[in-house]
């Protein structure tokens, strides 16, 4: 069609600048030309429905940060050494979410610089240099963070100061759990010893709270607790990276550390924070920020500016709003439900993975090998009927569902109705070249907006909890009460 052709002249001009490196989705990548909510319009007039992308937390384009960031926009924009006072708000709004032992945040502009920052601080408070992380995790690009990445693919070796383990899947392992956990305790021990003995010890633990990279890997019950505890003892601290955990997205808490019993030393930010607008954060406590902050200067031009906090303050303002942790919670049940019974019934499906928004589908081949081939066969199928989905996971065969926060019921039908038929083509062709003829997506399927009424407290588990800490967002245009958020604790 025109339209694809005019995206491959697009595609010439891109690869003659940006060299053909920078990684794109789908065998034809796919041309956009505007968003909004869970909607992304290509060339091709086609609204795909985006169940992909968690950087849009709040929706493509959504009215309510866009405003925000162009009154901001308008009224001021300057680097962070004066005195402004959205600024200020913002990092309270924030903090406000958290528990309130951990009472400080730096900001940065993404989350390889707030895992870089969080690193630097751990390195600083225990004097060691080793590092230990997941296996076929992710944590950012830097030259540091490079050292430590064994999810994408970097040419770097792992640092030597760096230990990665390979963490306990309960969906891999048909061991009884407690030789599953007492294996990759092991393992955790064994990595200390070799930090200690090489003469790195370790600074910290760093890890992702939903594994998201790794594949949405199902741990043992106590396994995070336990590595804590140990990593601890051994003197170093806990790095929690909720660049794709964060803010609602597991549903049952506002942050994925949360999910277990531990007390992260620093939990680092990301993606969702403003909505698209780089925002990044590291979350600490007073005494590690004071340690650090009286022996380093750290300044960054750009990082939380007036700009950036007004994002930031509205993606907060919209999640209390719109109740979007507890939507993450009803909507993905309902996904659930309906992502189980692909399980039980297709040969390919082997299980589901994944919490509130974040699903994984494993897939298997004929043979309960890795279906890498058949994950891929469907994600370009998904993309010809009009939803967006990608894959993770060691063997990229787990498809990645991780759609923007406001995906409402009948997006999910959408969805399953058009993964059901993507998976009858498969099963029925079992050929990576089909050419399945593209459909259309079915509607927008857009809402009015249902403002519904503000609430307090903590929603856990499906439930609102009273709490005694809660926030004002104020609405930096007019000083008006924009928001209550409430914090942990
Ligand atoms: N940590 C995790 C868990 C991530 O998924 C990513 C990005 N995919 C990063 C850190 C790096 O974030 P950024 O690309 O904003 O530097």
């Amino acid at each position: 069609t025109a339209s694809t052709w005019a995206a491959r002249a697009l595609m010439a001009r891109r690869k003659a600048v940006v060299g053909r490196h920078s990684p794109m989705f789908y065998d034809e990548p796919l041309h956009v030309t505007s968003g909004q909510g869970v909607w992304l319009r290509g060339t091709d007039g086609i609204d795909y429905l985006d169940a992909y992308n968690n950087v849009p937390h709040v929706g493509h384009c959504n009215p309510v940060v866009v405003r925000a960031i162009a009154d901001q926009a308008a009224l001021l924009n300057v680097h962070t050494r004066y005195l402004h006072e959205p600024v200020v708000e913002y990092a309270e709004a924030l903090l406000a979410t958290f528990d309130p032992r951990l009472d400080k945040v730096l900001f940065t502009n993404s989350g390889s610089e707030s895992n870089e920052l969080a690193l630097r601080i751990a390195r600083q408070h225990t004097g060691n240099t080793g590092i230990v992380v997941t296996d076929f995790s992710y944590h950012g690009n830097t030259t540091s963070l490079a050292e430590l990445t064994t999810g994408l693919r970097v040419k770097e070796r792992l640092g030597p100061h760096v230990r990665a383990l390979r963490t306990p899947d309960l969906d891999a392992d048909e061991r009884p759990v407690e030789d599953v956990l007492d294996e990759a305790l092991d393992q955790v021990a064994a990595a200390l010893a070799s930090l200690k003995a090489a003469g790195h010890g370790v600074s910290a633990f760093l890890f992702d709270p939903l594994f998201s990279t790794e594949g949405l890997l199902r741990t043992p019950p106590g396994y995070v607790e336990a590595v804590a505890t140990m990593i601890r003892a051994a003197g170093g601290l806990v790095i929690a990276d909720e660049v794709q955990s964060g803010l609602g997205r597991s549903g049952s808490r506002f942050w994925g550390h949360e999910l277990y019993d531990i007390a992260p030393d620093l939990v680092t930010l990301g993606k969702p924070l403003g909505n698209g607008h780089p925002v990044g954060g590291v979350v600490t406590t007073t005494e590690l920020l004071e340690e650090f902050g009286t022996d380093n200067l750290y300044f960054n031009t750009f990082a939380g500016n007036p700009v950036s906090a007004a994002a930031g303050l509205a993606v907060l303002r919209e999640m209390a709003d719109r109740e979007l942790q507890r939507n993450a919670w009803d909507v993905g049940a309902r996904a659930r439900e309906l992502l189980e019974k692909l399980v039980e019934h297709r040969p390919h499906v082997k299980a589901l993975r994944g919490k509130g928004l974040f699903f994984g589908l494993e897939f298997v081949d004929g043979n309960g090998q890795p279906g890498t081939a058949q994950a891929k066969w469907v994600v370009e199928n998904m993309r010809r009927r009009g939803v967006l989905i990608s894959r993770i996971g060691p063997h990229d065969n787990v498809l990645k569902i991780r759609p923007p926060m406001i995906f409402e019921p009948e997006h999910v039908d959408l969805l399953v109705e058009r993964l059901t038929t993507s998976l009858d083509d498969l099963e029925t062709t079992e050929a990576h070249e089909h050419a399945a003829s593209p459909a259309s997506a079915t509607g927008n399927g857009r809402k009015a907006r249902v403002n519904s009424p503000l609430r307090t407290g903590l929603f856990i588990d499906g439930k609102w909890r009273s709490n005694s800490k809660k926030f004002d967002v104020m609405n930096p245009a007019d000083g008006s009460l924009a928001a209550r958020v409430s914090a942990g604790g």
